[in-house]
């Protein structure tokens, strides 16, 4: 079996690499056996700095200290979400799984992370991002872990390089650029 490489899908043609991954990333007899149409392919997103202007919250970090979960329910979205959201509809619908996977503060209690886990949960449905999982889950998890087992290949979408450089199951999304033009671009891979 070959080692994949992680690509940065911002960086290179994005159908290119889909092809490369699928080619690389899948275990050889499961690629074999199921042939390409029935590949499991997964989005992973990350929320605070990806959708959500976390960090663009005043005081976030203050609050986060006092276990007030006010800024990831004041977080602004970071893209149109309706333009977002029709878009993972049509990749939905053409096969692609949908999950969260994000962390939860560094130093919250396990009472304020799990008030913190349902104040993301309500802020993903007030904006209707479609999603299949979730994982909220204690800040420093790896996040390959959350997922392993549940698609053949599977696409991070992280702001931080750090996490994207950790991931092992297929490729990332660096969501410091625009996120919408490359999950289009994926649209058009089957
Ligand atoms: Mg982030």
């Amino acid at each position: 079996m070959h080692k994949i490489l992680n690509p940065d899908l911002c960086i290179l043609p994005v159908a290119f690499l889909i092809t490369i991954c699928y080619n690389t990333s899948c275990k050889d007899n499961v690629y074999k056996k199921k042939g390409k149409q029935t590949m499991v392919k997964m989005l992973v997103f990350d929320m605070d700095g990806t959708i959500a202007d976390f960090y663009g919250v005043p005081n976030w970090l203050n609050d986060l200290e006092a276990e007030n979960t006010r800024p990831y329910a004041e977080a602004e979205p970071l893209y149109n979400m309706q333009e977002l959201c029709s878009v993972l509809h049509m990749l939905s619908d053409s096969g692609w799984k949908i999950a969260i996977t994000t962390w939860l503060s560094k130093t919250g209690s396990a009472e304020f992370n799990k008030r913190t886990a349902e104040v993301k949960k309500a802020w993903l449905a007030k904006y209707s991002f479609p999603y299949d999982e979730i994982h909220c889950v204690k800040y420093g998890t790896t996040k390959a872990n959350c997922t392993r087992k549940k698609a053949d290949f599977q696409i991070l979408i992280d702001d931080n390089e750090k996490i994207r450089k950790g991931w092992t199951l297929g490729g990332t999304i660096d969501a410091n650029k625009n996120i919408l033009p490359i999950l289009k671009n994926l649209l058009d891979i089957d």
